[in-house]
């Protein structure tokens, strides 16, 4: 007996220095406490370990004084570990020195025992035929015990209030170590209380420290990592199901079972209702990942599916799981974006980029019908705007692109391509331009009292080659339209290579320009204006472009040309310069003469219109009022306040403003009100229908006798014949001009007609 237990007492030893070794050198926070208190338990295991194999007095004296100051070792690294484990705050305040204090009273008193004999003495008793030594207790071992007891009760107290203040999961790690103590502490005092010979209990001693190694350095708490996982997997945004190798399903996620309507006891149900959701789940795959849609339209619902397999360390497979990832937001989401991305916002119809591709698309696909391009415009979509608002504006828009929607067949593809310009792509052998005039003739935009016609012009285009890039197809079908558009009747055209040599012509004579204007190529012509004596007064300068290949061109040829393209602020500086370089020239009775330039409406988008003619009469040192400025009614169309200033600094520089072509566009009345103007020239088109028509006699007379009383004076333009000149004479217009006085003729053959 006394052999197998200094072989046990040996073998704990040996572990327990182990232990305090691999505790030492572990990188845990608790490692140095824990390295301290399985080092000091060695010593009352080694104390009984001198008591079982002496046999003699002094050796089992010794033996238990290592037991008695080991028992103090042990409280003291006991206590540290226990407030190390717990966190607890007074680690190294007065409440520990207190203890502290009372074992190092202790091992002191312990230490003077051989000299006092106050703490204990030894006896012997017979064990297996041998002396076996025995405590025989006083006064000092008194004040041991309750040292060592109350230290160890102070450790129980606070590894219990720890494991009650933690949450439930963490509790554990606190029990394991609470129970452990206390069963050592209740064998060893067993064993001070029975006085059998042979101190077993140490084996819990011994004991405690590895099982305190074992829980504190090794142990993982597997139910703590368990549960935290099962929570996570729980929160997780998508569903999960987890199956056993039998593919029975053994746990879902929260999201899981909502999504399968079951509660978690029948769990088991979920594979059955899965394989009714979504047909990939009876796949035969161990492993797979798939799309799924649920329903349709609004209520369709897009989720992803995922199938793992679960392996062990080694690679057999225990189970596997399922889950399903709810995409429908982002899916949502991401067809809104592609819809916002590809279409108009005001409209719902495709916007440019997108309508190009799909034509692109359809073109380029086989077809025995021939594709064409219809480019529609609305005209004058600034004025509707300005004159009915914005809000008609954006309804104007809308209300086409319900025509376009009700109207179109299924195979036409069609969108909007600027702000007042839509596209469309058809198949057809032949369009029926009637037809489409007809259609197109019937927008009316009613604002409650009044119906405005909206003029549509649309340009049609044949593809021919489907390759070529659909903005040229649409640039074709243009430049049909741009041959509509100042026509009255016509509204609809197909483009033809006459057109494509017209804009090869224009884009040649826009290139030739600048040499033209250089070789004096384009030259002022001169128109007389005739008072009511029939005297000549003044003139308008009018431009001819005497082309060296093309011959005489007269202004209808390339000035629209240029205003497109935004040359015509070239032409006409040119030409004014010439007038102030002419009326400069003129001396004598000449110098009385005025001349009229034309001012184009896209003049005012590529300069400062005011500054450029006020540089010039400066220049040539000429009176302002002499030279006349004609503006149209158009350019009073956009940015109106501004267009106004400008006119009245014309103005008050001396300068005289006249409206020309009036009658021939909008008429605004209204406007006429607030233009800062000096005369109004009466369009041609007035007077060519006066003769003969009372009505439109009737008119003209009102508009000169409007003009003069509005303290203005008019000019009649287009004056032709006598009878003419004489009628408009009786109705008191003030200036004439026309080819009954004169056609407009070089500078040379004017000077000749006034001398
Ligand atoms: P406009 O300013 O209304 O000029 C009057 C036009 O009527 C001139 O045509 C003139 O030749 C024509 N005309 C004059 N008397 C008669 C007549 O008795 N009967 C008929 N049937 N026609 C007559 P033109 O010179 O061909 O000019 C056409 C238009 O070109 C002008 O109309 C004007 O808008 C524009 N234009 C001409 N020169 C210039 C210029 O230097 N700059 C700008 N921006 N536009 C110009
Ligand atoms: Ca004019
Ligand atoms: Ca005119």
């Amino acid at each position: 007996m006394r052999a197998v237990f200094s072989v046990i007492f040996f073998l704990l030893i040996l572990a327990l220095i182990l232990c305090a070794v691999f505790a030492r050198r572990s990188h845990k926070p608790i490692g140095q406490s824990l390295s301290i208190l399985c080092a000091s338990l060695i010593f009352p295991v080694l104390g009984n370990l001198i008591l079982v194999i002496s046999r003699n007095e002094l050796l089992s004296f010794i033996g238990s004084h290592v037991y008695v100051i080991g028992m103090d070792l042990m409280a003291f690294s006991l206590i540290d570990f226990t407030m190390a484990y717990c966190n607890v705050s007074w680690r190294r305040n007065w409440k520990s020195y207190l203890v502290y204090t009372l074992l190092t009273v202790d091992i002191i008193q312990v230490f003077l025992n051989p000299f006092f004999g106050h703490v204990f003495a030894i006896k012997p008793t017979m064990v297996e035929g041998s002396a076996y030594y025995q405590l025989v207790p006083f006064l000092g071992l008194t004040y041991h015990r309750i040292a060592v007891y109350a230290t160890v009760l102070i450790s129980i107290i606070m590894l219990l209030a720890k494991s009650i203040r933690v949450p439930r999961i963490y509790a554990e790690k606190y029990y394991v170590i609470l129970l452990t103590l206390l069963l050592a502490a209740a064998w060893q005092t067993y064993y001070i209380v029975a006085q059998i010979p042979i101190d077993r209990s140490m084996v819990g001693i011994g004991a405690f420290g590895i099982i305190l190694f074992y829980v504190s350095l090794i142990y993982r708490p597997f139910r703590v990592l368990d549960k935290m996982l099962a929570n996570v997997a729980s929160k997780l945004p998508e569903a999960i199901f987890f199956f056993d190798t039998n593919k029975n399903c053994i746990w879902a996620n929260e999201h899981g079972l909502k999504l399968v309507q079951l509660e978690e006891e029948s769990v088991e149900k979920a594979p059955s209702l899965l394989s009714e959701m979504f047909n990939d789940f009876n796949k035969q795959e161990p492993e797979w990942t798939s799309k799924a849609v649920i329903g349709s339209g609004q209520s369709a619902k897009y989720y992803t599916l995922k199938k793992q397999n679960l392996t062990d360390a080694k690679g057999s497979v225990i189970g596997s799981f399922f889950s399903i990832q709810d995409n429908t937001e982002i899916e949502r989401q991401l067809q809104q974006d592609i819809y916002n991305a590809s279409h108009d916002r005001l409209t719902g119809l495709l916007n440019k980029d997108a309508l190009f591709q799909e034509i692109r698309e359809t073109v380029r696909r086989e077809s025995t019908t021939p594709y064409w391009i219809a480019y529609f415009d609305i005209k004058d979509f600034k004025i509707i705007n300005d004159i009915f608002g914005k809000e008609m504006g954006d309804f104007v828009l809308q209300k086409i692109a319900k025509w376009l929607r009700v109207h179109s067949s299924s195979n036409w593809i069609f969108g909007r391509l600027t702000g007042d310009a839509f596209g469309i792509c058809f198949p057809s052998n032949e369009p029926n331009v009637r037809m489409v005039e007809q259609q197109i003739s019937k927008f009316v935009l009613s604002n409650g009292s009044v119906d405005h016609n909206i003029l549509i012009h649309v340009g049609l285009y044949k593809i021919t080659d489907p390759d070529i890039d659909v903005s040229i197809m649409f640039d074709r079908a243009h430049v049909a339209l741009n041959t509509v558009k100042g026509e009255f009747n016509r509204h609809v055209a197909i483009y033809n290579d006459m057109m494509r040599n017209q804009v090869l012509w224009d884009q040649k004579i826009s290139a030739q320009l600048e040499k033209a204007i250089k070789e004096r190529q384009l030259q002022p012509y001169l128109q007389p204006i005739v008072d009511h004596h029939g005297k000549i007064i003044g003139s308008e300068a009018l431009v001819r472009w005497i082309h060296p290949e093309e011959g005489f061109l007269p202004p209808i040829k390339f000035i629209p040309v240029f205003e497109r393209n935004g040359m015509i602020a070239e032409v006409d500086k040119y030409i004014w310069r010439r007038a102030c370089e002419i009326l400069a020239s003129w001396t004598g009775d000449k110098s009385k003469l005025f001349i009229s330039i034309n001012i184009s409406p896209k003049d005012f988008y590529f300069m400062d219109v005011y500054s450029e003619i006020t540089a010039l009469v400066k220049e040539y040192g000429i009176e302002p009022s002499r030279l006349r400025v004609e503006i149209t009614e158009s350019v009073m169309m956009t940015d109106i306040e501004n267009r106004i200033a400008i006119l009245n600094n014309f103005r008050e520089s001396g300068f005289i403003v006249e409206m020309d072509d009036f009658g021939s566009g909008y008429s605004s009345l209204n406007q006429l009100k607030d233009m800062p103007l000096d005369g109004l020239k009466i369009d041609m088109k007035f007077l060519s229908s006066a003769i003969n028509n009372e009505r439109s006699e009737t008119i003209l007379r009102y508009v000169v006798r409007m003009s003069k009383e509005l303290g203005l004076f008019s000019l009649t333009e287009g004056v032709e014949t006598k009878e003419q000149y004489n009628m408009l004479n009786e109705m008191g217009c003030n200036l004439f001009q026309g080819y009954y006085f004169a056609k407009p003729i070089p500078l040379d053959e004017f000077e000749k007609l006034i001398a």
